[in-house]
C-alpha cells in the first residue's frame, strides 16, 4: 500500500509499505478521503514534541473510510461499515478524560500525531481508540469527503458552543480560511444578526460574502476597527473568533467587543508569542475570554449530526483534490496557503 510519510522538518514522501496487520483487538480502516488541516502544515514546517527526531509518522487526523478487517475480539465493528474517527484518544483515567474531555488529556494518543493517520491507503483503528468510542459509524446520507470534514467542524463547535450566539448577536469573524467559512456557517445556523468576515485577500472575501456574510471587511484596505464599528452603529460585535495565527488579531478583536461581548482565541499563535490585551475591558464590560483546541467525542457527535441534517454543508469548503500519487504535490500546493480545503483521496492514483 502507499502511504505519504513525514520524515522531519520539511519532508515528506510517498513510500511503498506493507498493509499494516491487525491484533485480535484492532480494526483495520480503508481511507477513502483525508484533508489536510493547518496542524498538518505546521507539522511539515516546524515538526511536532511527539514526533522524535528518529521518527517518521503519517499525517492526517481528518478522515473516513470503511472497515476491511476486524480483529477477533472487536464486539461491535463489521467488515463494510463507513466510519470515520475523532483523533485525540483520550487515556481515560486522568481528571480531564474524567470530565469527558479527551481532547484536553495531557497523556493524549492522536491519529496523525503520535500514530500514524490518514495519508495512506490502510490505517490501524487501535483498541484505546475504540473502547474511547473514537470510531463513528458515518450516517447513510454523507459520503467520504463529508465525514472527513466532521473533524475540523467538531473543533470549530467546540469553540462554539461556549459562546452562546443567539439571534441578538453581532458575530465578527477574522479570517477566510475554512475554518472561518465553517464559523460562518454556524453563525448562520444559530441565526446571529449580523455575520461580518474580515481578511486580506479580495477573491477569498468575495466567496465567504456568497456564503451568508452580512458584511465583508477587507484589512488591506481598510481600518478594520473603524469599518466593523460602522457596520454595526457604533455598537461593536457581541461574539468575535480569531481564525488567522495573526497576534495582532486578538487585539483587534478584544476592542471591537461589545458590553458582555464573548470571544474565543481560536487560532493558536507561535510558540512564545505574546499578546497585551486591555483587562479593564474586560473587567467594566463582563466580557468572555475563551480558548479551545481539538473536539471531544461528545462535539464530534454533535457536528456530525450538524452535517447529517444539512444545517451544516462541511464539503463547501473544499477547494482541491489530488490522488495518492499526487499526495506530495497535494501538500505542496496546501503549503502556499492557497485555496480552501485540500483533500487527498487515497483510493485514487490520479486526480489531475
Ligand atoms: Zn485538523
Ligand atoms: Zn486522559
Amino acid at each position: 500500500m502507499k502511504a505519504a510519510v513525514f520524515k522531519g522538518v520539511g519532508t515528506v514522501t510517498l513510500d511503498e509499505r506493507a498493509m499494516p496487520e491487525i491484533s485480535d483487538e484492532e480494526v483495520l480502516v480503508k481511507v477513502h478521503a483525508a484533508s489536510i488541516c493547518g496542524t498538518d502544515l505546521k507539522i511539515i514546517r516546524g515538526g511536532h514534541f511527539r514526533v522524535g527526531p528518529d521518527e517518521t509518522r503519517v499525517l492526517g487526523h481528518e478522515l473516513a473510510g470503511d472497515i476491511v478487517a476486524v480483529g477477533d475480539h472487536v464486539a461491535h465493528w463489521k467488515v463494510g461499515q463507513r466510519v470515520s474517527v475523532v483523533p485525540n484518544i483520550g487515556c481515560g483515567h486522568c481528571d480531564m478524560c474524567r470530565r469527558g474531555l479527551n481532547n484536553m488529556c495531557p497523556n493524549y494518543d492522536a491519529f496523525g500525531i503520535n500514530i500514524d493517520g490518514g495519508f495512506q491507503q490502510y490505517m490501524v483503528v487501535n483498541p484505546a481508540a475504540l473502547y474511547g468510542g473514537n470510531l463513528f459509524e458515518i450516517p447513510n446520507s454523507l459520503d467520504y469527503e463529508a465525514a472527513a470534514l466532521v473533524e475540523p467542524l467538531s473543533c470549530c463547535f467546540n469553540a462554539w458552543k461556549d459562546l452562546s450566539v443567539t439571534p441578538e448577536d453581532r458575530v465578527l469573524i477574522l479570517g477566510t480560511g475554512p475554518i472561518a467559512a465553517l464559523f460562518l456557517q454556524l453563525a448562520r445556523s444559530y441565526g446571529a444578526r449580523q455575520v461580518i468576515v474580515v481578511g486580506r485577500r479580495e477573491s477569498r472575501l468575495q466567496e465567504i460574502a456568497g456564503q451568508g456574510a452580512t458584511d465583508t471587511v477587507n484589512s488591506a484596505a481598510v481600518d478594520v476597527h473603524d469599518e466593523v464599528m460602522r457596520l454595526t452603529g457604533g455598537h461593536g460585535v457581541d461574539v468575535a473568533l480569531t481564525c488567522a495565527p495573526a497576534p495582532e488579531l486578538q487585539g483587534l478583536a478584544l476592542g471591537l467587543l461589545a458590553r458582555y461581548g464573548r470571544m474565543n482565541f481560536f487560532s493558536g499563535l507561535t510558540k512564545g508569542s505574546k499578546v497585551e490585551l486591555d483587562t479593564n475591558k474586560v473587567h467594566y464590560w463582563g466580557l468572555t475570554l475563551l480558548g479551545s483546541t481539538g473536539s471531544s467525542i461528545k462535539d464530534y457527535a454533535r457536528s456530525m449530526k450538524l452535517v447529517e441534517s444539512g444545517q451544516i454543508d462541511v464539503k463547501s469548503v473544499i477547494s482541491h483534490r489530488f490522488g495518492m500519487d499526487e499526495a506530495v504535490a497535494g501538500f505542496d500546493h496546501a503549503l502556499t496557503g492557497k485555496g480552501m480545503k485540500t483533500l487527498i483521496l487515497p483510493q485514487e492514483a490520479k486526480l489531475r
